[in-house]
């Protein structure tokens, strides 16, 4: 049950929405839709963090600039993690043409175009009738990045499975017949790749890693933030109370920056709302600290041409 917690529009202070998907990734609204969906509820910024992709990013942006919602760039990358874990890592204000991040984004989509075909190959070998034309079509193309939920759709599409749900514990989850789960890049690399493109890196819903208790969930945390992760997710629509406490505690003894977000999907997750995480809200205050730390970080990476420019001139 929910608390009575005082957020949901005690606050005067605009909120924003640091992590949500469209449909470059698993979302059902597009880019553009998100972020008008994000000025109607009143949020005065946004983070489009798709799942391994930033094709979203420059129609998201467009109409940020025109609705004057205050834009960050994002993603959500699937780093490489011991089932039955997953380590969801936010990339925030980094350069996408930056040409650290151009690599890690090939990276990304060629594992995830490869995995589409593994996961077809195997529900074929099980005898289910599915193309990897029919995912892509669900996913909006042959060069989509597909997500389970794609496939998910393609199942139930042609009655393999009575619901996405059904199609994840059937085939798609953890032991399923066509269960594939390969990410090709660890911790270090994500981060790396996102800090020298000028970025940060925060740990999204944190408990998905799935750690045994708080005390190995906080080894594991402390082991990031020493490969140079800067934030936390302490506030996500499945946090409660508890576990929004436990972590902004944490966050403030590893010297780790709060961020917050739905993990809006759309239709995929009706139940949750842009801008809402449970009964909170984000506060404007984390957004500003993102922008404010990977501000300056662009700005010296910028400044470094100029540099080393002058000690060839002597
Ligand atoms: P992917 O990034 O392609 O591995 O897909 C992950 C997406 O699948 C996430 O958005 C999850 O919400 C969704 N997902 C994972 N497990 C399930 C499940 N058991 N039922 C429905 N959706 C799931
Ligand atoms: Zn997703
Ligand atoms: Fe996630
Ligand atoms: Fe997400």
């Amino acid at each position: 049950m929910f608390s009575p917690e005082p957020t949901l529009q005690t606050s005067a202070r605009p909120s924003v929405d640091l992590h949500c998907h469209s449909t470059a990734s698993d979302g059902t609204c597009r880019p553009a839709e998100v972020v008008r969906l994000a000025h109607a509820a009143g949020l005065s910024g946004l983070a489009l963090t798709d799942h391994d992709t930033v094709a979203g990013l420059p129609e998201a942006a467009a109409e940020a600039r025109r609705l004057g919602v205050d834009f960050l760039t994002g993603i959500e990358v699937s780093a490489a993690y011991p089932r039955p874990g997953t380590m969801h890592l936010l990339g925030y204000g980094f350069d996408p043409q930056a040409v650290s991040f151009r690599k890690l984004a090939r990276r990304l989509a060629l594992a995830r175009a490869e995995r589409a075909a593994l996961i077809v190959e195997r529900l074929n070998r099980a005898g289910v009738d599915v193309s990897l034309a029919e995912v892509h079509a669900e996913a909006g193309g042959p060069d989509a990045n597909v997500g389970r939920p794609h496939v998910a759709a393609a199942l139930v599409r042609k009655g393999h499975a009575v619901s996405t749900r059904d199609a994840f514990t059937r085939y798609l989850g953890g032991g399923g017949a066509a269960y594939v789960d390969t990410n090709p890049l660890d911790s270090a690399q994500v981060i790396d790749g996102v800090r020298r493109a000028g970025g940060m890196v925060s740990l999204a819903h944190p408990l998905q890693l799935r750690r045994r208790d708080f005390a190995q969930l906080e080894a594991q945390v402390r082991e990031l933030a020493e490969q140079g992760m800067e934030g936390l997710e302490t506030v996500h629509s499945g946090h409660d109370t508890e576990t929004v406490g436990r972590l902004t505690r944490l966050a403030d003894r590893l010297g780790l920056m709060p961020t917050g977000g739905s993990d809006f999907h759309g239709a995929n997750k009706p139940w949750i709302r842009l801008g809402e995480a449970g009964r909170r809200v984000i506060p404007r205050e984390w957004f500003d600290a993102v922008r404010e730390r990977t501000g300056a970080r662009k700005a010296e990476r910028e400044h470094a041409p100029a540099v080393l420019n002058e000690h060839a001139g002597i």
